[in-house]
């Protein structure tokens, strides 16, 4: 903190303490806020300090409701949940929502509002700023101050520190990996936040007419989801076909991981997309990271170098990924992956 930032930003941060209030623009899914929201809020109480929390969420039918009675009882710090719901509502749309956080920061005069940085949130935010006219702070790794943040720039190879000099809202999406979700619930649930159903009368045709939701295609999987697992076993170009990310998916289950691939693997279809893992995918920061067949370019680097344990298999002892690796083994991938599957016992 350089001295001649210091007289500044101790009124101004003691001026905003008193007046902070953050909204968190939430998701759920099958009735339950979705664990990178919890993340959020788990961010807004860096904000917040002892402040109070608001969560909104939008949907049809009785899963927006249960996930409300969720949102109401998740962490001590939201006292309000509030609610849009409408049939137009059952699926995200950047163009209505926006709309709604528009309404109800007009309203709630909100000097945050926070979102986790998924793909809901990446979409949500940005039209909810431009349409408030403030500039959204992306993928916020660290808040040193209500208004000063940290986050990666270059592929996560440098850090910046940001400090947010615009009007309110400050608005921010946050890298759920960098923030503990779900702090103590019991204490949420012995006083749990009041749920208010919000007026969205206003959302007219010419709103929510904007686009249409055509449909969702998405793995079914009973293993644990990327984003979220405890350990992720991700596989490379140098698994050379889709049958053979079968034995990683093998292990997988035997692990109880979730599957990742690089962009190579993935451009190559040997799995879906929305298995990478990287700048241009998911960031992942399991307790466990197994990497088969990767080089570890700095564009994959940048979606799992936070993970706790590294552990690379790859048969050039000069591979990128060893730098980053806490255990590295030089091996051929098609003989290790089945020496394993051999070794490790069923979960
Ligand atoms: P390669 O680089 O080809 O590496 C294969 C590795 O497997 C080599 O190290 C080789 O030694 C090893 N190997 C080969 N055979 C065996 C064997 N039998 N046993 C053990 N090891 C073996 N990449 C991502 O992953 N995620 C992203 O989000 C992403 N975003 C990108 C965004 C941009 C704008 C750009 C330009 C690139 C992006 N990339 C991304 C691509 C990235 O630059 C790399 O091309 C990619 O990560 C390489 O994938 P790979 O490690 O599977 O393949």
């Amino acid at each position: 903190s350089s001295p001649c930032f210091a007289p500044f930003r101790t009124t101004f941060s003691q001026s905003i303490r008193r007046f902070i209030s953050t909204l968190i623009v939430a998701e759920h899914d099958g009735g339950f806020v979705k664990p990178s929201t919890l993340s959020a809020i788990a961010a807004a109480e860096v904000v917040s300090k002892e402040n109070s929390i608001s969560v909104l969420l939008a949907g049809s039918g009785p899963s927006v409701e249960k996930a409300a009675q969720h949102a109401a009882t998740c962490h001590p710090l939201v006292s309000e949940v509030l609610v849009a719901k409408a049939e137009e509502l059952e699926h995200p749309m950047a163009e209505s929502w926006a709309e709604i956080v528009k309404m109800v920061q007009q309203k709630g005069s909100y000097s945050h509002i926070m979102a986790a940085s998924t793909s809901f949130g990446k979409n949500i935010l940005p039209r909810a700023a431009a349409v408030l006219d403030v500039s959204p702070i992306t993928d916020v790794v660290q808040i040193s101050e209500p208004r000063l943040f940290v986050r990666p720039i270059y592929a996560g190879n440098a850090l910046c520190t940001v400090q947010y000099t615009g009007l309110d809202p400050c608005m921010m999406t946050i890298r759920s990996t960098s923030f503990q979700g779900e702090v103590n619930p019991d204490a949420a649930k012995a006083n749990p936040a009041t749920i208010t159903q919000i007026d969205i009368s206003f959302l007219n045709q010419e709103i929510v007419g904007k686009s249409k939701w055509l449909s969702l295609s998405s793995q079914e999987s009973e293993r644990p989801d990327l984003g979220n697992a405890r350990v992720v076993i991700t596989g490379g170009r140098a698994l050379k076909s889709a049958e053979n990310f079968k034995l990683l998916e093998k292990l997988a289950e035997k692990l109880g991981a979730a599957v990742g691939a690089t962009r190579a693997a993935v451009d190559a279809g040997y799995v879906p997309n929305d298995l990478q893992v990287g700048q241009t995918g998911k960031i992942v920061a399991p307790e466990l990271y197994i990497a088969f067949g990767v080089s570890g370019a700095i564009q994959h680097l940048a979606g799992m170098r936070d993970s706790k344990v590294i552990v690379a298999v790859n048969k050039d002892a000069d591979a990128p990924i060893f730098q980053v690796a806490d255990y590295g083994l030089v091996a051929d991938l098609f003989e290790v992956i089945p020496e394993l599957l051999e070794k490790v016992p069923e979960k």
